[in-house]
């Protein structure tokens, strides 16, 4: 394999990165999730669903809590 192909290849690689969301199930580019340096790997969630994963548990947390 030339340079040339080898710095193709990796061009059309990082565009074509994508991964799967675990909450809408979309495939999208990994420019759309967060980067977590903890677990050396992306964020299963997408950004928009994490957003709103995160909109939500800060929701019911600043609800306050019923006792039984
Ligand atoms: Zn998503």
């Amino acid at each position: 394999m030339t340079v040339r192909q080898r710095t193709a290849d990796r061009a059309t690689r990082r565009v074509l990165t994508k991964r799967d969301c675990a909450q809408c199930g979309q495939q999208l580019p990994v420019q759309m999730f967060h980067w977590l340096r903890a677990s050396n790997s992306y964020h299963s969630y997408c950004r928009p669903c994490h957003a709103a994963y995160m909109a939500e548990r800060y929701r019911r947390l600043s609800e306050p809590r019923k006792r039984a």
